[in-house]
């Protein structure tokens, strides 16, 4: 194997460590607890497992949790109502309702209802027009993580020729926007996309957020390029459930120059950017420095 792996697991533990001491800081300096409140409808088990996951990682870093559980026939009005009673609420700096939401609900509606400045995942409109915009935004976790380890691998962006496989509005567009905010020379690919192997074989950055298991193989890579795979999928090999990317990790390391493994590259990150934008968001609302390096 050619590649080094880009540890993303290891790279959030440092992460949380930072957030914790900035915590402390601000609780002992300024009297100020940074607040996640995390608002989960219905019985998901993916879903409940993530809420337990960011509730825990919350407390551990210092912070406050807040958890608020729907019921999966509760109306929308409910749950407005909460984001209200939150987006009131001084104590909670950032809010998340954890998606997917039942079908008899509107996300864009319940997204759009919450305050843009405690919109910790980056998904309410006026976030999304910041960012494009180049302009201080709060930025969706998961593209917030493989930059901050792109970063964190290259020093400087500038000049590169970067891929993103994937236009969704909560991995690939952002991500496309943040690598351009970094001076790269972006390509977004598709479904649609003519002849996908030789784009990605351009790629000196290729991210792969599809939500296909092993799509990309080896020889779509260039030699010595940095592969991020945001792809988490479940599948049945030798009779067990295992976890893949969307890239196939063998072949893809064998021509790779680093690349993030599948788990334990860009899922812990997720997480931890998630914290990351809660201390922004409590430092932006009193006026005080954000954690450096944190945001894009
Ligand atoms: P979406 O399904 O919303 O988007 C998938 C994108 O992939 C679409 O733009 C689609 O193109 C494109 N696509 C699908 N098939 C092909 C193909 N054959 N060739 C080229 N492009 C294709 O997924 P998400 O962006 O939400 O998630 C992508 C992956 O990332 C999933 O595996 C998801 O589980 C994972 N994920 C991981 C996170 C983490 O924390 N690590 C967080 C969020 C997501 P088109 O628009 O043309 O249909």
């Amino acid at each position: 194997m050619a590649a080094s792996i880009i540890d993303g697991k290891a790279f959030a533990v440092r992460l949380r460590g930072q957030l914790a001491e900035h915590v402390a800081q601000l609780k002992q300096e300024h009297g100020l607890v940074p607040g996640l409140a995390v608002v989960l409808v219905g019985e998901d088990p993916a879903s409940q497992v993530y809420v337990r996951s960011k509730g825990k990682q919350t407390v551990e870093c210092g912070m406050r949790s807040f958890e608020h559980r729907l019921p999966a026939e509760a109306s929308e009005a409910e749950l407005l109502a909460i984001v209200e009673k939150l987006n009131a609420d001084p104590e909670v700096h950032g809010i998340l309702v954890q998606l997917p939401l039942p079908s008899h609900m509107n996300a864009d509606l319940v997204i759009s209802a919450i305050n843009p400045a405690k919109d910790v995942d980056g998904f309410h409109i006026s976030n999304v027009g910041l960012l494009g915009t180049g302009q201080k935004a709060m930025v969706p976790c998961t593209p917030l993580g493989c930059l901050l380890m792109l970063r964190a691998h290259h020093g400087n962006l500038s000049g590169m020729e970067a891929v993103v496989v994937g236009r969704s509005n909560i991995v690939g567009k952002p991500m496309a926007q943040l690598l351009l905010g970094d001076s790269c020379t972006v390509t977004i690919a598709h479904s649609r996309t003519r002849d996908l192997p030789a784009v990605c074989r351009r790629a000196d950055i290729l991210v792969a957020a599809v939500g296909r298991p092993e799509m990309i193989p080896g020889d779509w890579v260039k030699p010595g390029a940095t592969v991020i795979d945001v792809g988490i999928n479940r599948i049945e090999r030798d009779g067990k459930t295992v976890l893949v990317g969307d890239v196939h990790f063998d072949s893809a390391a064998a021509v790779a120059g680093a690349i993030t493994p599948v788990p334990g590259g860009v899922g812990p990150m997720t997480i931890a950017c998630l914290l990351a934008n809660t201390v922004t968001a409590a430092c932006r609302a009193q006026g005080l420095p954000e954690p450096e390096g944190l945001s894009a």
